[in-house]
């Protein structure tokens, strides 16, 4: 059984839950270091970075994670969740606190706009054969991206979906709208990381055929 946690220290991850639910995979949410054992893959949610970074200050939880991305464990991070993965910020916003960085793009917090200037795209996605309604609250733009980061979608020139390797990251939010497709893609390309993870090829084919049938 594919297992993935959702970063639940504040944000939208009930939403991410129910949406990675609904593909038929279980989840844990996760709050401290010790919750990130025999995770599949991590999904890092949207809502207020500073408040994230705040609660996980001084815990050992997103240093163990780091450590985990680095040796390959799978993460999606939308939003907020984008933020803490950011190699580079273009401000101090978040001061001296810790993040995860890891994907090697600069973010600029809130550089859609305010709350009420909040809006719904239709995003053309790499891999997905009809567009997918993105939402954007408070958004953060990724202005630079490095060479080994792949894009996924882009909105008015800018990327908004983005990839390297198995990070995995979005400036919209993906589990609001009630379209499991982008989870659905995340999952399918996690059944290679599974398989190289857990050497259990036969889980690995289990879970695809599974998001195959619910798709
Ligand atoms: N503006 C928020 C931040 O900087 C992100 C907004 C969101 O996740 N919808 O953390």
């Amino acid at each position: 059984m594919v297992r993935i946690g959702v970063l639940a220290l504040q944000g939208a991850f009930r939403e991410h839950l129910t949406v990675l639910g609904s593909l038929g995979v279980e989840t844990r949410k996760v709050t401290r270091a010790e919750h990130l054992t025999d995770l599949d893959a991590v999904v890092l949610p949207g809502g207020e970075s500073t408040a994230m970074v705040r609660i996980a200050d001084g815990t050992d939880l997103f240093p163990q994670l780091r450590r985990r991305i680095d040796e390959g464990l799978p993460v999606f991070g939308t939003c907020a969740g984008l933020i803490l993965l950011a190699d580079h910020l273009s401000d101090d916003s978040l001061g001296g606190y810790g993040r995860l960085g890891g994907l090697d793009i600069t973010v600029a917090r809130n550089a859609y706009g305010r709350q009420r200037e909040s809006f719904t795209a239709p995003l053309t996605v790499s891999g997905l054969d009809e567009s997918f309604d993105g939402t954007f609250i408070r958004a953060p733009q990724i202005l630079d991206i490095g060479s080994d980061v792949e894009v996924l979608a882009s909105h008015n020139g800018q990327p908004v979906l983005v990839r390297q390797g198995h990070v995995w990251g979005g400036s919209f939010h993906p589990e609001l709208g009630g379209d499991a497709r982008l989870h659905a893609q995340f999952l399918h390309h996690l059944g290679a990381a599974v398989q190289r993870l857990s050497h259990d090829s036969s889980a690995s084919a289990d879970a695809q055929r599974r998001i195959r049938i619910r798709r």
